[in-house]
């Protein structure tokens, strides 16, 4: 086996060149060459054909082999040179290798030659594959850097494109990135020499796509004849024409990124190192891609804080609620994209609309939504999580109505407060698919922050509620003790003037009786009788004063804890009655009583009632001087009480008096002079006792024709038995 040799040949001596084609041949080479004996032939050669060695004798007639290498040093080849000379130590030799030869031979010693040209190629060989490589680290370098330095993630990814293409000498160069949530590849940047809108290229639902395919199985693609390949949309090929492509997946650890795709418009064969370049292409490109997610995360992070921030400081701030949530939509809108959001708060399962925010003028708010008719709210009020409706067109929950049939898309996320769905954060796009999972979890934290917006408003609310209702109360407590003190300074009042008129009225009786008892015993025996009638009747008088007074006070004692017992009206009417008879008797009077042929049973207590039949009864007998005293029982309709009526035939109570016949010791003007005894005090014990007992007076007067009083009492019962 002999390895063919494409030799340049330096040389003008025919002899010498023979010498050296001769050697090579017996070495085993097939040697194909060329003599070139200056310069310009030189050039020509280096041009038209390529050489794996330049062998160069020393010294020709118009050229050297210090020249020749001059002339392949200025042709930029990387061609092995040997320089031939006549004989060892020649100087020649030195300064050819400092020129640049690779070795040297001596014309006596050809036989050198053979392993000289043998290592030389070896060595180029080696020497060319070591640069290649480095011009390949130097292009890898580039997509490195450019992912390091260039800041716009588009423009970034298609510098990479870019790149590839020349890395690979391919014709394009396609970066589509994975979304995982919704299962599709998106077109992102490309290398497209003719300027195709690779961007603006939609994957349609369910089509097949490199991306999807690379992505799955974690390895390259090669597709040979993209016309024939099963992994190829037809319908991209034909908006992206290629004969053969290489498709790489994008994935750093875990994360699967998305897709390069390298494109040939002319059939291609991939070697194991093209794809292997590729590979570290894809790698290189992966990382950058990771590393603009992570930055635009921690932007997104940092804008969330800052609008969080933002939120907060307005829920520090104002208590208001709708103010607060339009801030809330407000700083939403910076983070999460939407043509319209509301927060719909919920009361006995109707959503009310407490804060809205339209970017989109077709887009209708709703104000009032029934929970039962919309299947949407309704889970989410069941699951109490998020939910999102991909697209609003296919979805069997959405109902649409006028003004929503623009949304598309929607995001909904329960507001919770201890547990309990208070209301609903809404958000609508018109653009389908359109909320990630990073939305979501975006518009919790702001549905969390209008939760508390409002469970503050509404705790606010009730704590002015309960200090409005508790100034309220102060107030008119504060009312009620000035009136209680008013009513306390009257009493006191009525006290002393009570304690005065007491002793006033003590001391006249008692003033007379020690007259009377001195004059006694100034007098004789006939006026002493008549003087002891007087002392008598003002000893009555006193006694009887004593009675009242003591009667009144144990009213007052006991006006709290008296006893009420059921008893019958007319039985303890019938027993006054009757202890009076004599009394009647001895006036001339007729005694008539009266009473209802059932028992009128009432609620009272038996001594106090006992007292007012008595004063009243008395009163009849004293202020009536001839006629009748007629006292009747009886049940009226009317009024629904039980009547007790004293009626006489005596002096009568003029107009002007009526109003102060109740108060203590008030006494008629005529009483006097009619020396009635009495104190006053008789009406106004009636009086309290009748209060007492819920009841009433009403009085019925003519002078010297007579009067009557009527007294109505509860009854136990409206039904009288
Ligand atoms: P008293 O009878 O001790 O004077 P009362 O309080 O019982 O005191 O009565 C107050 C006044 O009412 C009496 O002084 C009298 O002028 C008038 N009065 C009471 N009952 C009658 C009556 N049946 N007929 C006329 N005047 C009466």
């Amino acid at each position: 086996m002999t390895d063919q040799l494409r030799v340049l040949i330096v040389e003008d001596n025919h002899e010498d060149m023979q010498l050296v084609l001769h050697t090579l041949r017996q070495g085993g080479f097939r040697p194909v060459f060329r003599q070139v004996i200056d310069a310009a032939s030189m050039k020509v050669a280096l041009e038209e054909d390529s050489w794996d060695i330049i062998l160069a004798g020393y010294a020709l007639s118009r050229f050297s082999a210090l020249a020749a290498l001059n002339v392949l040093q200025q042709s930029g080849r990387d061609i092995p040179f040997i320089v031939i000379v006549d004989t060892v130590g020649e100087k020649g030799a030195n300064t050819a290798m400092r020129a640049g030869a690779h070795d040297y031979v001596v014309k006596n010693n050809m036989l050198r030659l053979v392993g000289a040209v043998r290592r030389e190629i070896t060595e180029a060989f080696t020497r060319q594959e070591r640069e290649k490589k480095s011009l390949y680290l130097d292009q890898l370098n580039q997509i490195t850097r450019a992912a390091a330095t260039i800041l716009d993630d588009e423009r970034m990814l298609r510098t990479q494109a870019n790149l590839v293409t020349k890395l690979l000498e391919a014709d394009g160069a396609y970066i589509s990135l994975w979304d995982d949530l919704h299962q599709v590849a998106i077109p992102t940047a490309a290398h497209d020499v003719m300027h195709r809108p690779y961007r603006q290229i939609q994957v349609q639902n369910g089509e097949v796509t490199l991306t999807h395919t690379v992505v799955q199985s974690g390895y390259p693609l090669v597709v040979a004849n993209s016309q024939d390949s099963p992994y190829v949309s037809k319908r991209l090929l034909q908006k992206l024409p290629s004969n053969s492509l290489l498709a790489l997946p994008l994935i750093v650890g875990e994360q699967k990124l998305g897709a390069l795709i390298v494109t040939y418009s002319t059939q291609h064969s991939f070697s194991a190192d093209e794809i292997l370049r590729g590979e570290q292409a894809a790698g290189q490109i992966a990382l950058a891609v990771a590393r603009m997610r992570l930055l635009t995360a921690e932007r997104e992070q940092r804008e969330l804080a800052e609008t969080l921030h933002k939120v907060a400081s307005a829920l520090n701030s104002s208590l208001d609620r709708e103010e607060v949530l339009n801030v809330i939509l407000d700083q939403l809108l910076r983070v999460v994209a939407y043509d319209s959001a509301s927060v719909l708060l919920l009361t006995e399962n109707v959503l009310h609309s407490v804060a809205y925010r339209s970017l989109h003028p077709q887009v209708k708010r709703a104000k009032t939504l029934p929970v039962n008719d919309l299947p949407h709210f309704q889970e989410m009020l069941q699951t109490r999580k998020p939910l999102v409706m991909n697209d609003t067109a296919v979805d069997k929950r959405w109902q649409s109505a006028s003004g929503t049939d623009l949304i598309r898309c929607w995001l909904g996320v329960p507001m919770l407060v201890q547990d309990k769905v208070i209301g609903i954060l809404n958000l609508n796009h018109t653009q389908p698919g359109f909320y990630t999972e990073q939305d979501v979890k975006v518009t919790t934290t702001f549905a969390r922050q209008a939760a508390i917006a409002i469970e503050n408003a509404r705790l606010y609310e009730q704590q002015q509620a309960y200090t409005a209702d508790l100034e309220q109360r102060v107030q008119e407590r504060t009312r009620a003790l000035a009136e209680a003190n008013e009513r306390l300074k009257e009493l006191d009042r009525l006290k002393s003037k009570f304690v005065s008129d007491v002793t006033h009225e003590l001391r006249t009786p008692v003033t007379s009786l020690k007259l009377y008892l001195d004059l006694m015993s100034q007098v004789n025996s006939e006026k002493q009788a008549n003087y002891l009638k007087v002392v008598k009747s003002q000893a009555d008088r006193l006694g009887q004063l004593i009675t009242d007074i003591l009667n009144l006070s144990k009213l007052e004692v006991e006006s709290t804890a008296v006893t009420f017992t059921t008893l019958d009206l007319n039985r303890l009417v019938e027993t006054v009655v009757d202890e009076h008879r004599p009394q009647a008797q001895a006036a001339g009077l007729q005694l008539d009583c009266t009473l209802a042929v059932n028992p009128l049973f009432i609620r009272g207590n038996h001594s106090q009632l006992v007292q007012v039949v008595t004063n009243l009864l008395t009163n009849a007998i004293h202020y009536t001087s001839q006629g009748y005293v007629q006292v009747s029982t009886q049940w009226d309709e009317a009024q629904r009480m039980m009547l007790l009526t004293i009626k006489d035939s005596g002096m009568g109570i003029p107009e002007q008096e009526r109003p102060l016949l109740f108060d203590r010791f008030y006494r008629g003007e005529r009483t006097g002079q009619l020396s009635v005894p009495g104190t006053g005090l008789g009406l106004a014990i009636v009086k309290e006792i009748i209060d007492m007992h819920q009841g009433k007076i009403e009085l019925e007067s003519k002078v010297d024709v007579g009067s009557t009083f009527y007294i109505y009492l509860p009854a136990v019962s409206d039904k009288v038995s």
